[in-house]
């Protein structure tokens, strides 16, 4: 039993090291590639920006899990840097109005930002930085300190999956987002539950006393998308606008104007491009 066991921990110990290497393949061979999802007004259909969304390879297929790995190796400031470097490479191709919204931990994040305010002619305007409500923020007093002349050169802060945790609210009213992002496990449904609508509502008027914008994430049904607009949101992300892509002609597309290269909605159901339209010339009249 003994023997077992010590093969068992051998075999973990083996496994755990390979991760390891794998991780750090990742990043001495820059192995990632970046797909981007637009965020669309909900009132003129406009794409606002794109989320960048990072890609591995095999084994490494889900972002979220790579990302946890790496922290767990001490490699995640490394791989996050990477990632937002590769992001990056959207910002000539977006409109002067538009964003790239790029995802970082809170401890990466003082540290992008400690670097962001040693180097000039940043582009800060054209990011937004979300930063998730899943992680805790150990010191709001030292990111503030970081973040706040980054903000005042035009850099926006997004608290992302709000809703999904006890930390959104926190987060809410210490950061004073420019954009608080409605978790999915609220969006999703919300055509059909009361109970949500009501909470999407609380951050909804939170939001509107803080001037922020409110965008619903991960919309996949045309009803939810009628729920969040008729509830008054100011913008969606989701599948049924548009899935991640790492296709660049898509995104030069999406981030053209919506009359010339509306969103690819389903054809059988194209609430959002057609509303849009008929709402526009509704008001016009
Ligand atoms: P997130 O920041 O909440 O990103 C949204 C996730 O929802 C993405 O998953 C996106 O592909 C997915 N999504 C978008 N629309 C829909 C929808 O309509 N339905 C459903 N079911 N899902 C939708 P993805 O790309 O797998 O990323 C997962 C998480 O990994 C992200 O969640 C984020 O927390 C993390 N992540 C991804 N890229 C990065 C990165 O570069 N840096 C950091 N720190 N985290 C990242
Ligand atoms: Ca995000
Ligand atoms: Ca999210």
């Amino acid at each position: 039993m003994m023997a077992d066991s010590l093969v068992g921990d051998l075999d973990k110990s083996r496994a755990s090291e390979q991760l390891r290497s794998g991780v750090e393949r990742l990043v001495e061979d820059e192995d990632l590639a970046i797909a981007f999802q637009p965020i669309v007004d909900l009132q003129d259909n406009r794409c606002l920006g794109v989320e960048a969304l990072a890609r591995f390879p095999d084994p490494f297929s889900r972002p979220d899990h790579t990302l946890a790995t790496a922290e767990r190796f001490g490699l995640s400031l490394e791989l996050e840097r990477l990632a937002v470097r590769k992001a990056w490479e959207v910002i000539p191709l977006l409109g002067e109005q538009q964003f790239v919204a790029v995802n970082v931990s809170p401890h990466v994040l003082v540290e992008l930002a400690r670097r962001a305010n040693q180097k000039e002619g940043l582009p800060l305007s054209q990011v937004v930085v979300e930063v998730t409500e899943h992680a805790a923020v150990e010191s709001y007093t030292s990111l503030h300190r970081q973040l706040d002349p980054l903000r005042k050169a035009g850099l926006r802060l997004a608290v992302d999956d709000a809703g999904a945790g006890y930390a959104s609210l926190r987060h809410v009213l210490e950061l004073r987002p420019d954009f608080i992002k409605v978790d999915r496990s609220l969006i999703d449904g919300i055509a059909f539950d009361h109970a949500r609508r009501v909470a999407v509502s609380g951050f909804l008027s939170l939001a509107l006393d803080l001037g922020s914008t409110v965008v619903a994430e991960g919309v996949e049904r045309p009803a939810d998308l009628e729920a969040v607009r008729d509830l008054g949101l100011h913008a969606v992300q989701g599948y049924l606008i548009a899935k991640p892509s790492t296709d660049l002609d898509k995104v030069v597309r999406w981030l053209g104007p919506p009359a010339v290269h509306p969103m690819t909605v389903p054809a059988h159901d194209r609430p959002l491009a057609r509303r849009g339209r008929s709402r526009r010339l509704a008001r016009q009249r």
